[in-house]
């Protein structure tokens, strides 16, 4: 959903006003000088509309240099929202602070709804008048502890909100769900897929432009059809005994192109080489997602297993987040749960954690492990959005860098919080000094 992020000087009641908004008066906590939210995303809805709300009052700066701490917050907000609601205190009138947010938000292009608070009553009115000065439009006016003028606030922030996005739909009007079997020369790609195709293929003839040279096949599995993209490319490279690296290279990258899932098989009866992780980054790198087949599994003994775990927690910890499946090409075994492992993979995904409950969990996380001080700063994670899916992407707005061990710790808890089995993360910063 949209982000409307509420913007102003402390004290202006913006607390206040986003308690209105939600409709509730218990969430948020006055607005007290150095306590800390615990919260700072919130779900809201009005005339039918789903939207966020972001609360910047937790990021109020300290006393010294206020405008311009103010300013950079509402920098942060501008980064984040699509709307941006900048409240002001009727009362108090138009300060040297508020002209340095007004100046940010005229020169961000971002839609803003301007609201004079604290105008309790008709003969406040006129106080209100005079922050047209701000050069931000016509002032609404309200009351956030009465109530008075909410509907008209939330309906012109309606009115700001960005085009309703058509629903998102995963592989449903894309047809099969594609999938890119990859693998090293000899690690057995054909035989998997002359296992997999043997009865289940699906005929093809009726489907436009796949009867002559069909490069992709069309495979049903566990009640489902599954497109499984160039196995030309696999079948004939098994007839001609494998091309230069460099052909394999950019087979693996055009099969990659156009799936969604990669199945990578590995020769489980064999150390894992160089070439097997080269293709697994090259599945990390593309943004898809990931299934790892330990294939020849009949080879494998009580002590070439043990092996093989050591191999996979040194070799393979960027990728630990894969579905792994042991299966035998040549006898069959197991095969079948390749389907479970797909399925968990391309739901990770296409998977989207609401951005209220994403900014609840990041705030826990932060309060239980801050960013480590660097050079007597330390940077602090204001809010967090996903910014999209396949693969998951995450926006953090920060005050500062966040060190690599930091983001991967961030993305370690991701993961155990919500699960993004089978897929890569990619966690990006928007850094506010
Ligand atoms: P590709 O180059 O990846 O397509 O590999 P192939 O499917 O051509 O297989 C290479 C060799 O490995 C062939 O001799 C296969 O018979 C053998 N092979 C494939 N899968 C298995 C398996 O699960 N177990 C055993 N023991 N051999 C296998």
């Amino acid at each position: 959903p949209p982000v409307v992020a509420v913007v102003g000087r402390p004290n202006v009641g913006k607390s206040t006003l986003v308690n209105r908004i939600l409709g509730r008066r218990e969430a948020v906590v006055e607005d007290v000088p150095g306590v800390t939210r615990d919260r700072v995303a919130y779900d809201a809805a009005w005339g039918g509309r789903r939207f966020t709300v972001l609360d910047t009052g937790g990021w109020e700066p300290n006393a010294e240099g206020l405008a311009a701490a103010v300013a950079d917050q509402a920098r942060l907000a501008v980064d984040a929202a699509d709307v941006v609601l900048f409240v002001v205190d009727a009362t108090v009138g138009a300060t040297d602070t508020d002209e340095a947010v007004a100046d940010v938000l005229r020169r961000s292009k971002k839609p803003v709804v301007l609201t004079a608070n604290k105008v309790d009553d008709s003969r406040a009115e006129s106080d209100a008048t005079l922050l047209w000065s701000l050069g931000l439009g016509e002032p609404l006016t309200v009351s956030a502890l009465h109530g008075r003028g909410s509907g008209d606030l939330l309906d012109a922030v309606l009115h700001a909100l960005p085009e309703e996005a058509p629903p998102e739909t995963f592989g449903v009007a894309g047809g099969p769900r594609r999938i890119a079997l990859l693998g090293r020369p000899n690690v057995g790609k054909s035989s998997l897929l002359n296992k997999l195709a043997g009865e289940n293929r699906v005929v093809v003839d009726s489907v436009a432009g796949t009867t002559r040279d069909p490069v992709d096949e069309l495979i049903e599995l566990g009640g489902q059809t599954w497109k499984f993209v160039d196995t030309a490319g696999i079948r004939r490279r098994a007839r001609e005994n494998q091309g230069a690296d460099f052909y394999a290279t950019l087979r693996t990258q055009s099969a990659l192109d156009r799936s969604e899932v990669a199945v990578v098989l590995v020769d489980a009866s064999e150390p894992l080489a160089e070439q097997d992780l080269r293709i697994i980054s090259m599945v990390i790198e593309s943004g898809r997602s990931l299934v790892l087949a330990f294939n020849k599994w009949d080879l494998v003994d009580e002590e070439r297993r043990h092996f093989l775990d050591r191999e996979i927690d040194r070799q393979l910890h960027h990728a630990r987040w894969a579905p792994r499946v042991n299966i035998s090409a040549r006898t069959g075994r197991h095969v079948e749960k390749l389907v479970p492992g797909i399925e968990t993979a391309l739901a990770g995904w296409g998977e989207r954690v609401p951005t209220a409950r994403l900014n609840s969990f990041m705030s826990d996380l932060i309060a239980a492990k801050p960013h480590p001080v660097r050079g007597g700063k330390q940077p602090r994670v204001m809010f967090a959005t996903q910014a999209g899916v396949q693969p998951p992407r995450f926006v953090l707005f920060t005050t500062g860098f966040l060190e690599e061990g930091y983001r991967r710790f961030i993305e370690r808890r991701l993961r155990e919080e919500f699960g993004f089995d089978g897929t890569p993360i990619e966690i990006s910063m928007k850094i506010r000094e």
